[in-house]
C-alpha cells in the first residue's frame, strides 16, 4: 500500500506529494520505515555514541529534501526515500523509532559542516564517499553505487550523448556536489551554473536556462519520472559515486557499529526492501546486488 501510495503521487502529480507519514496510530513497526524493527534492551558501552544516542532515544540526521526517491520532504516536512530509510534501519538499531528521529535538511555543501559542528549526528543524503571529505569527516557505507549521468530536456533536442557533447552549452548542478566538481575538472568546455539543489536545476532547465543538468543517475531519474514529458535521462554513467554515511572524523565505533547495521540489512533483506519501496517504486527496476561495505 505504501509503495502504491509512493508511485502513485509520484507519477500523478509531477511534483511529489509522497505523504504517508503522519498516519496516527501506527505500531511501532510501522512507524520505523515500514519495516525495520527497533531493537528493545539496547546497551552499548558507555561512552560510545551509541551510547549516548540510545540514552537520549533521539537522533539527528541530515537528509535531502528534495530528491524523490531518497530524500524528499512532504508537506509536512517528514521526509520519505531510501536515504531516510537507511538512517531509519540504522536508529531502529539503537532503539530509536522513526518518530523519534529529528531531520534537518542537509545541501550538498553544507553536509561536511555541519558534522563537523555537530548539527547532526549523521549525514544520509546521497553522500559521495571520496578523500577530500574524508579529510573532514568519516565514511560507514557504501550502501549504494550511483554513477554522474546527465538530464536533458525531453526528446533530447541537443543530441547529448554524454559528457564530451556538454562543450559549448549550458549545464546545470549543484555547489559542493562531486558531479560540479568532475565539471569543472575534466569538462572545462561546458558552461557550469550552480544552484544549492537540484530541484532548482531541473526548473532552470524547464524554463530553457540551461540546456542539461548533471548529478547522480538515481537523483535525475527521480526528477525524470516527477516529469517525463518535460525531462529524459541521457543514460551514460560516466563516474562512480558510492553512498556512504557521513559521521564525526575519528568516531571508529560508531563506523563500525553502522556497518555492522548496513552488513546485516544486506542480508536479512531489509535493505532491499527498502530499495523496493522507495527508489526502486520510482524506477521500476529491482534492488541491486548491495555493495561491500569499505572498512578502511
Ligand atoms: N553524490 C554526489 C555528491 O555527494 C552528488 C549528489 C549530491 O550532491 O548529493 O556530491
Amino acid at each position: 500500500m505504501r509503495i502504491t501510495r509512493y508511485a502513485a503521487a509520484i507519477a500523478a502529480t509531477g511534483v511529489v506529494l509522497a505523504g504517508c507519514s503522519s498516519d496516527a496510530g501506527e505500531t511501532t513497526e510501522d512507524a520505523a520505515g515500514g519495516g525495520a524493527e527497533v531493537a528493545e534492551d539496547v546497551s552499548f558501552d558507555e561512552g560510545t555514541t551509541m551510547a549516548e544516542l540510545a540514552e537520549s532515544g533521539t537522533i539527528t540526521v541530515g537528509t535531502k529534501f528534495d530528491q524523490p526517491g531518497f530524500g524528499l520532504a512532504g508537506p509536512d516536512g517528514v521526509p520519505e526515500g531510501f536515504d531516510v530509510e537507511i538512517a531509519e534501519l540504522i536508529a531502529a538499531e539503537l532503539g530509536i523509532a522513526t518518530d523519534d528521529i529529528e531531520w534537518v535538511e542537509t545541501v550538498s555543501a553544507n553536509r561536511e559542516s555541519f558534522i563537523q559542528n555537530g548539527d547532526v549526528d549523521m549525514v544520509v543524503a546521497t553522500y559521495t564517499i571520496n578523500d577530500a571529505r574524508k579529510e573532514l569527516i568519516d565514511f560507514a557505507g557504501p550502501y549504494y553505487e550511483a554513477g554522474q549521468d546527465i538530464m536533458v530536456a525531453a526528446g533530447n533536442p541537443l543530441g547529448i550523448e554524454g559528457p564530451d557533447d556538454l562543450a559549448g552549452q549550458n549545464v546545470c548542478s549543484v555547489e559542493g556536489s562531486t558531479p560540479a566538481e568532475e565539471i569543472r575538472t575534466n569538462y572545462p568546455e561546458a558552461t557550469l551554473t550552480l544552484f544549492d539543489v537540484y530541484s532548482k536545476c531541473a526548473d532552470a532547465l524547464r524554463n530553457g536556462q540551461v540546456d542539461a543538468v548533471t548529478t547522480d543517475n538515481v537523483i535525475l531519474t527521480g526528477l525524470v519520472a516527477g516529469a517525463p514529458d518535460e525531462f529524459e535521462l541521457v543514460g551514460n554513467p560516466f563516474t562512480e559515486e558510492p553512498y556512504g554515511i557521513g559521521i564525526t572524523k575519528g568516531d571508529d565505533e560508531f563506523r563500525s557499529f553502522i556497518n555492522d547495521t548496513l552488513e546485516a540489512s544486506f542480508e536479512d533483506g531489509s535493505w532491499a526492501e527498502a530499495w523496493d519501496r522507495t527508489a526502486g517504486a520510482i524506477t521500476g527496476t529491482d534492488a541491486p546486488e548491495p555493495p561491500s561495505v569499505d572498512r578502511y
